[in-house]
């Protein structure tokens, strides 16, 4: 499921390839891929406009029109959305196609159809991005913060940092990611994080998700970037998918593990 970084990295390409870009028409191959309009209302209120600004809050993007009115994308577990040229093959999942002149189009594809694209009149009055916790890589993410939000909760630490109420952007990924080099257990209550291991978590965090990016996101599953090709950050994971190998850090192994309904993957022996 992309991530803070990868959501990141479309975000960037996006930017770059659809500003000032009008759209022309807009075919909507899945309805239920669609929320906030039906299908008709939904081209009136797109055809002709253009996006002006590129929003990115947590996993969501969000593409504001200069109206008021944006798009708020959520890729979810499989959705990708791709910039082609004239004659690129269409993705086979393919949901919603944004034209723009000169042929060029903006594919929203989603082999499990569970994202969606949501046209709303103010992407501040979304509830779930209101509610949404701070985000990894702004200034005002510290370790005080980071304490602030966990609140003492008796919980494991992993699950805690899913939450996007805590801290948004992190998924399955990334958070076994900077556990591991934070090393911290998965399984630690988040109470009883000491100040130092806090603070080590948190650089973990902005760490792993700012080199994530200079590397495009990962690519495990579905994920590709804003142009259709995949990240290689992959290649660097250090416990994600890395069941059976050896831990770089302490030569232990990396396991995984079920662990409240999700695949953990961890180091037991140098992760405490
Ligand atoms: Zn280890």
């Amino acid at each position: 499921m992309p991530e803070l970084p990868e959501v990141e990295t479309v975000r960037r390409d996006l930017t770059r390839s659809l500003a000032g870009k009008r759209i022309t028409q807009v075919e909507i191959l899945n309805v239920g891929s669609l929320k906030g309009a039906t299908p008709k209302g939904f081209l009136r209120e797109i055809s002709g406009r253009s996006f002006t600004r590129f929003d990115r809050r947590g996993k969501y993007l969000i593409l504001h029109m200069g109206t008021g009115q944006a798009l708020v994308v959520h890729l979810k577990m499989t959705g990708v959305l791709q910039y082609q040229q004239k004659g690129d093959s269409l993705p086979r999942a393919a949901r919603i196609i944004f034209y723009f002149s000169g042929g060029k189009r903006l594919v929203f594809s989603d082999q499990r159809k569970f994202g969606s694209i949501e046209l709303v009149r103010d992407a501040g009055s979304i509830h779930s991005l209101q509610k949404m916790g701070p985000e990894p890589l702004e200034k005002d993410f510290t370790p005080e913060i980071l304490k602030e939000r966990l609140g003492g909760r008796k919980g494991p630490i992993k699950p805690l940092l899913l939450d996007q109420i805590i801290v948004a952007g992190l998924g399955n990924i990334y958070a076994a990611e900077a556990l591991h080099r934070a090393g911290i257990a998965p399984q630690r209550p988040a109470n009883k994080l000491s100040g130092p291991e806090l603070k080590k978590l948190h650089r973990a965090i902005v760490q792993v998700l700012k080199e994530a990016i200079d590397a495009r996101g990962s690519s495990v599953d579905t994920y590709r970037d804003g142009q259709g090709k995949k990240g290689w950050f992959q290649v660097k994971h250090r416990v994600y998918g890395k069941q059976g190998n050896k831990c770089k850090r302490c030569g232990g192994t990396i396991v995984k593990e079920i662990f409240r309904g999700r695949g953990t993957y961890w180091c037991p022996k140098c992760q405490r």
